[in-house]
């Protein structure tokens, strides 16, 4: 037999098949989906590749196969899904598999890969007779041994470690005992489990509203007939989306399936992850997600593949998780951006859900309180069934919201960052002992740095990005890179020292509060205090535990944290998502704010929202005042039909990147070239626009170029992009890197 092998590599020229024979002794061992060793053309030391096909014969004179790796390899399926993203996403199917891989096993550096932990177990080797027998004869005297083996007796198959301590004895003993054939040490896989230490209650499942109700038995009725529906859970934050999911995933263990509970990465939080555990237990939950060390991935992984956990809760790449039957997939927060990876493979997990839901003839589940402009869409054409969810469940009302124009704060003589009214309501709460959240989207303490007279602006060494400055650290930092430098004494470009440093972000809204409040507790959370593992974790702990008044923060507050007593939530400045260069910017305005109040009044006591801006009349602040996505949508809507934007097509990106800018523009062009031939030759249905700097146009360095390309992205498209990429391949233009990104989330 033949198989076809892809190398383990994301080498753009070896994203192809090559023939290897299988000897006749490897045959039960290796199937599609096999990991193998290969000898590969001149390199002395064998190289991995994954076996894609399997075959009769092959037109070349063929190799062998030198070696099956018998462990951590993907099955059929995996391989089907892997080319299918491969096509559509540019990359090389390698890429893809990895994906799939045990989790820290992708790497070519065999020796660097995750394995199961294995653990020194000791067992008794005699009855208990014989050793109180033994113990009476005086053939074992020694108090220490006596104990270890009555210890065993009782507790049979412990860590070696354990029995150590439990006993109180030392390891010396231990061996004695094994010289003298009572025990035996062996070696026992065992599970890192990151739920250990968690102590958490078993909750009941609640009555279901009528609401709830009605969406529950829609996506049952679609569980029982196997049928692949698609789902808008559309509900206000609070009310009881989750409640619905639970029940969804009973129904599905029920059947003995498994379920796929998608978050977003921010939100993925041990109180999101405790629900599910005071449902369901630990042990049929798998959770999935980066903050959990390799080898705890890795066994997470493997009680999927095992069978041993049915519901499985993780971030984007959750979605590849090893289940072989799929009962629901749940998308919670539908509309977050992290559900589009911006790396290769530059996927979107809807797509791949969508397509496992296919194969698999199960449901899927959208859930948000503002649906993506997209969903949404679909959902008014029928494409997905609409389930609405209008009131919170326990009966908290949704908060009220004011907004302040900031500009007449400014015309007043208020020069602070925080309004008259919210100075009024935080101190109410203070006294009140009522918590209160701050919500500013830019990090660290000034976010812009000007020279007074000449108008020159600090920017960044390698990338065309204006610096922050940081006040603890005292330096100026690049968000984009991470290139720090010290403040500037005076302007290099003229040598004023008349420099301005302005734009607030968290670091100074902290120090402002607290001096405006002095006596108030505050507590900050961005990409600046949250690094550590459970930092995160720690600070939602902190502000929930131990009476602190004020969270400030950056997006990282806004998503899906329940803290009751919150009856405050200022938004500081909600203009900045308006001001990006970016057709969803309304959308994300819109998203971020409803977000936000979300947190506010989800206990007994009414919420209160309070969002500063120097935009009072634009359409996404006014909407989300009223929190009404539908009129927020079918204002939206309208301006994407006549502006041509998702969902009325899709956006391509094709950017292109290095240090030598002359080779970005050539080869810019000659894409432009040539997907312009093909307009004609495959008569395509496209607006291909010309090749542009990028808005950011230089990032560590690399110049930065783009062509946009807006149509249906469709065979006709991805075809023509993937015969463009393999002219490009024969071109052969030095060190530029090419990325074609579909419907990115990030324009710059
Ligand atoms: P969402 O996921 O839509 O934000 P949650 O599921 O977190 O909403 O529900 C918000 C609160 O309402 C939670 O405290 C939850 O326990 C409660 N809740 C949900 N459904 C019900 C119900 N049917 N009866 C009573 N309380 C409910
Ligand atoms: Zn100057
Ligand atoms: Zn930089």
């Amino acid at each position: 037999m033949i198989a076809e092998i892809i190398m383990n590599s994301n080498v753009k020229n070896l994203d192809r098949t090559f023939d290897y024979n299988l000897p006749y002794d490897m045959e039960d061992k290796v199937t599609i989906g096999s990991r193998v060793l290969v000898k590969f053309g001149n390199i002395k030391e064998l190289k991995e590749g994954f076996v894609v096909n399997i075959k009769e014969k092959s037109e070349f004179k063929v190799k062998d196969i030198s070696k099956v790796e018998e462990k951590d390899f993907v099955d059929e399926p995996k391989i089907k899904l892997a080319k299918w993203m491969a096509k559509r996403y540019f990359c090389n199917v390698s890429d893809c598999i990895k994906l799939m891989l045990p989790p820290g096993t992708g790497t070519n550096n065999i020796a660097n890969r995750a394995k199961e932990k294995n653990i020194k177990f000791v067992r008794i080797l005699k009855d208990e007779n014989e050793i109180e027998f033994n113990i009476e004869n005086k053939k074992i005297k020694s108090e220490k041994q006596i104990r270890a083996l009555r210890f065993l007796v009782k507790n049979n198959e412990i860590p070696s470690k354990d029995l150590e301590e439990l006993a109180d004895v030392t390891n010396s003993i231990l061996k004695t005992l094994e010289k003298n054939g009572y025990i035996e040490f062996y070696e026992k896989a065992v599970e890192r489990n990151p739920f250990i230490h968690k102590v958490i209650t078993k909750s009941q499942k609640l009555q279901l509203t009528d609401e709830q109700e009605v969406a529950y038995s829609a996506v049952e009725d679609s569980i029982d007939d196997l049928m692949n529906s698609e789902f808008l859970l559309f509900g206000v934050t609070g009310s009881g989306k989750t409640e619905v999911y639970l029940q969804l995933i009973e129904k599905v263990l029920s059947m003995g399936k498994t379920s796929v509970m998608l978050v977003p990465e921010i939100s993925l939080t041990p109180q999101t992850v405790d629900r599910f555990i005071a449902r369901f237990g630990q042990n049929k939950i798998a959770i999935l997600h980066s903050k959990l060390s390799i080898g705890e991935r890795y066994d997470q992984w493997y009680k999927i593949k095992n069978g041993e956990a049915k519901i499985v809760i993780g971030a984007r790449s959750a979605i590849f998780a090893p289940i072989n039957d799929l009962g629901i997939i749940i998308i919670d927060e539908e509309h977050d951006s992290s559900y589009k990876s911006e790396m290769t493979p530059r996927y979107n997990v809807k797509d791949v859900a969508r397509y496992l839901a296919k194969e698999y003839s199960v449901p899927i589940v959208y859930g948000s309180a503002t649906p993506d402009m997209d969903t949404f869409y679909k959902a008014t054409k029928g494409d997905i069934e609409l389930l609405e969810l209008t009131k919170r469940a326990n009966n908290a009302n949704l908060p009220n919201i004011n907004i302040v124009d900031m500009r007449r704060e400014l015309a007043n003589g208020n020069r602070s960052s925080i309004s008259m009214k919210l100075y009024e309501n935080i101190k109410e709460n203070l006294q009140n002992k009522k918590q209160t959240i701050l919500f500013l989207n830019r990090r660290g303490y000034s976010t812009f740095i000007l020279c007074r007279d000449c108008g020159y602006v600090a920017k960044c060494k390698y990338c065309n990005i204006a610096l922050t400055y940081h006040s603890k650290e005292n330096k100026l930092k690049c968000h984009y890179c991470g290139y720090e430098t010290i403040p500037l004494g005076y302007c290099p470009d003229c040598k004023s020292k008349n420099i301005k440093y302005s734009g607030s972000g968290t670091q100074k809204l902290e120090e402002e509060i607290n001096k405006i409040f002095p006596s108030a507790k505050t507590i900050r959370m961005d990409v600046d205090t949250v690094s550590k593992k459970n930092s995160h974790e720690d600070i939602l702990n902190k502000f929930k535990n131990e009476n602190i008044d004020i969270l400030i923060g950056t997006q990282m507050v806004v998503k899906g944290h329940h803290f009751p007593n919150v009856t405050l939530v200022g938004v500081i400045f909600a203009d900045g998502s308006l001001n990006i260069d970016d057709y969803r910017a309304n959308e994300r305005t819109f998203q971020i704010l409803t977000q936000v109040a979300g947190r506010a009044g989800r206990g007994k006591d009414k919420g209160e929202v309070i969002i500063q801006t120097y935009n009072p009349d634009n359409l996404s602040i006014e909407f989300s005042k009223k929190q009404n996505y539908k009129l927020f949508y079918d204002t939206e809507i309208i301006i994407r039909k006549q502006l041509k934007y998702p969902p009325f097509c899709d956006i391509i990106i094709i950017g292109f990147s290095s240090e030598n800018e002359n080779n970005v523009i050539e080869t810019a062009k000659f894409v432009y070239m040539s997907l312009k031939k093909k307009i004609i030759e495959d008569k395509l249905k496209i607006i291909l626009y010309k090749p542009v700097p990028a808005p950011v146009d230089k990032i560590k360095n690399k110049y930065r170029w783009r062509i946009i390309i807006k149509c249906k992205f469709d065979e006709g498209i991805i075809n023509s992009l993937n015969k463009t990429l393999c002219e490009l391949k024969n071109k052969n233009i030095k060190d530029v890197k090419t990325v074609i990104d579909v419907n990115p989330t990030n324009m710059m």
